[in-house]
């Protein structure tokens, strides 16, 4: 039996990136993965057919986090398919940099809904099938940005400090249903989300980071599965920082 068999895990964003290797990790350790996405069908469809090994034991969705009834329509549809979700990954995320003074009200809303109202309207679905069950894990993936406040990010920095909030009043309200909640904060990871970084921007940024180079995904996956793990038991409303050192 490997760690999470029999569990269902619910990645958002699961088909590429973060995502993708965090779905992968899990379906190497026994679980049920619904990888979720919202356009990209190339991505997911290179995906499940990358891991065709896996079968029936991944599942793709593809629905928007920032719209609560879409996320109410996926529950209600699994719910049919799976008789339990123990663990919620909260991956899907977007970044749409600009100054404060130019930022958009198009691109501060945008940024928001996806990163932190799809974690509410993800976390608030799940957390109501867990109660049943009296168990679950939710982790989500913030970022080190949230306490960084980088330039050009108020929008991305505050939705990745708004999960951190959001997990801290969520894991207090159901800790007695020993369900746990907590975040990732990634530092600079290997992906397309910061694929728009011109090569003096990267060796710029791999100076200030104390172990001189980005992160992989794998780093990140793994300690997402750590929290997501039965022995992560009496850890809940925390943040682990993945940021080699940043
Ligand atoms: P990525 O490669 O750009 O992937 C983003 C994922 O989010 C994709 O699967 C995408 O789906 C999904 N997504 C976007 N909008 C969505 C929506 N409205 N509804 C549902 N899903 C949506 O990004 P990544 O680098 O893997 O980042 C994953 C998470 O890690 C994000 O929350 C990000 O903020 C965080 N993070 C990343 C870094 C980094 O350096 N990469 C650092 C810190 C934190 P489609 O495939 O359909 O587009």
């Amino acid at each position: 039996m490997s760690k999470f068999t029999n569990q269902t895990v619910i990645v958002t964003g699961g088909t590429r990136g973060i995502g993708r290797g965090i779905s992968e990790s899990f379906l190497k350790e026994g679980a049920t993965v619904i990888a979720t996405y919202a356009r990209n069908d190339e991505a997911a469809m290179n995906f499940k057919e990358n891991m065709s090994l896996y079968g029936d034991k991944l599942i793709l969705k593809k629905f928007d986090v920032s719209s609560m009834l879409a996320c109410e329509n996926f529950f209600n549809e699994i719910e049919k398919e799976i008789s339990s979700i123990e663990i919620l990954v909260n991956n899907s995320g977007i970044r749409q940099d600009n100054l404060t003074a130019s930022m958009s009200e198009d691109q501060w809303d945008k940024v928001l809904d996806i990163n932190l109202k799809g974690s509410f309207n993800m976390s608030q679905k799940a957390v109501l099938h867990m109660m049943k069950n009296r168990y679950g894990r939710i982790v989500n993936i913030s970022s080190i940005g949230g306490a960084l406040g980088l330039a050009g990010q108020a929008n991305y920095a505050a939705s990745k400090a708004g999960q951190i909030a959001l997990s801290k009043v969520l894991s207090k309200e159901v800790a007695k249903r020993k369900i746990t909640v907590n975040n990732v904060a990634p530092g600079f990871i290997e992906t397309e989300l910061i694929s728009d970084l011109d090569e003096a921007q990267v060796t710029e940024y791999k100076k200030t980071i104390p172990m001189k180079r980005f992160g992989s995904i794998d780093e990140v996956a793994n300690v997402v599965k750590f929290l997501a793990s039965k022995e992560a038991s009496y850890i809940t409303g925390s943040t682990i920082e993945v940021s080699g050192g940043l």
